[in-house]
């Protein structure tokens, strides 16, 4: 449990995020302490973490039902032998695809700018990269061959560029922190960045993206709190993928953030074997507003080397925000995309059956119709 004193202090060591981060286990030996890893684990943790970078933190690793082998945070946490087997499916690929997936991730070209912990692809607002390191690297990351390669912090030079870049331009009102994991970064860094930031008339909102809440909660401690909340407007968006990753730990977290004043989003990815079913969605969904976080984006699973064996067909997503859509509370049901080079783009199920001459022929969740008079077009 996360508990605190009256001097903020952690009750014990596993309460303290430092303590998590460096306990996490990075080898197979800590591994098998904490589970038991069967031998196919043991080779594809062997040859998959020659190419892709392996960490979790113990608080997420106890989430794992050590009984099931297909345990959802397991299936996020340890490397698969499909990481590497998607490399020779390439081969058979239509040719569009091919090139897509031989690129690592086509969708780090756009929006790149000659400071390279700047994304910049939508005109007001920007991704700032505070790092490309993580408490626990997802096995689904779209950034998996970045993560955990390149330095542990952006140094203090390159995010002084960043800042630099968006106080040139004014167009800028929405600066979004993110990573690698922006909450890895020590609270003076984290600090400095936003009150440089708040020092910039333009930038309305600043947006922190962290999956800490779910993989090591303890780092949101009341000092972070108290820091975060001298620079508001602050919105927090992070990445619950499964009911079972709400526990009492992540509550506790998320409850600090909004008595900090907050607002928590919430940001999953469909992926197969984990949430790709009606049943565990709707199960997030409300354990989310239970938790007071709202459901912000369900993204369709990148077109990524080594994470391919997550992707679902586009149905799977639509069939799941259809059965959400009406049939849960409104709010409840985060809007599906699929990131594109050209950007985000929604995917939703059709409610128009139809038009005519100043009509338009609707249906409902229960697939009952409608015809409704069209007034903007009188025709
Ligand atoms: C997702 C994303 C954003 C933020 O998009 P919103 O729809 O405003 O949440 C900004 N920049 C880049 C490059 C992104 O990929």
């Amino acid at each position: 449990m996360l508990t605190t004193n009256a001097t903020d202090k952690p009750n014990s060591a596993w309460d303290d995020w430092r303590w998590q981060l460096a306990n996490s286990v990075t080898t197979i030996e800590a591994l098998k302490q904490h589970i038991n890893v069967s031998p196919e684990e043991e080779e594809a943790f062997y040859q998959v973490s020659e190419r892709y970078s392996f960490r979790v933190t113990p608080y997420y690793l106890s989430l794992i039902n050590k009984e099931d082998r297909n345990d959802p945070v397991r299936l996020q946490a340890l490397p698969n032998i499909q990481e590497l087997e998607d490399l020779f499916h390439i081969e058979q690929l239509p040719s569009f695809h091919r090139s897509a997936v031989d690129s690592e991730n086509p969708l780090w070209k756009e929006g790149k700018t000659d400071v390279s912990c700047i994304v910049h692809r939508y005109p007001d607002r920007v991704l700032f990269h505070l790092t490309n390191f993580c408490a626990t690297y997802c096995r689904h990351c779209s950034r998996k061959v970045h993560a955990g390669q390149e330095s542990i912090v952006t140094d203090r030079t390159l995010i002084d560029k960043g800042i630099a870049y968006i106080a040139e331009r004014p167009e800028i009102r929405d600066v979004l922190l993110s990573g690698g994991d922006p909450l890895t970064v020590p609270d003076t860094k984290i600090e400095y960045v936003l009150s440089r930031l708040r020092q910039l008339p333009h930038i309305q909102i600043i947006r922190l993206g962290t999956r800490t809440p779910v993989t090591m909660p303890q780092r949101i401690t009341p000092e972070f709190c108290q820091m975060v909340k001298k620079y508001h407007p602050i919105w927090i968006n992070t990445h619950f993928n499964h009911p079972n990753e709400i526990t009492a730990e992540a509550k506790i977290a998320i409850e600090r953030l909004l008595e900090a004043g907050v607002p928590v989003g919430n940001q999953s990815v469909l992926l197969r074997g984990i949430n790709d079913t009606v049943e565990v969605m709707k199960d997030l969904v409300h354990k989310l507003l239970i938790a007071r976080v709202r459901p912000y984006y369900l993204y369709h699973a990148d077109l990524v080397r080594g994470a391919e064996h997550f992707r679902t067909s586009i149905d799977v997503g639509i069939d799941i925000i259809e059965n959400l859509r009406g049939h849960t509370t409104g709010f409840a049901v985060p809007q599906y995309v699929i990131c594109t080079p050209l950007g985000k783009t929604p995917l939703n199920p059709n409610y128009v059956i139809g038009t005519g001459p100043g009509y338009i022929v609707l249906r409902n969740y229960e697939w009952r119709t409608w015809k409704d008079p069209d007034s903007l077009d009188p025709s």
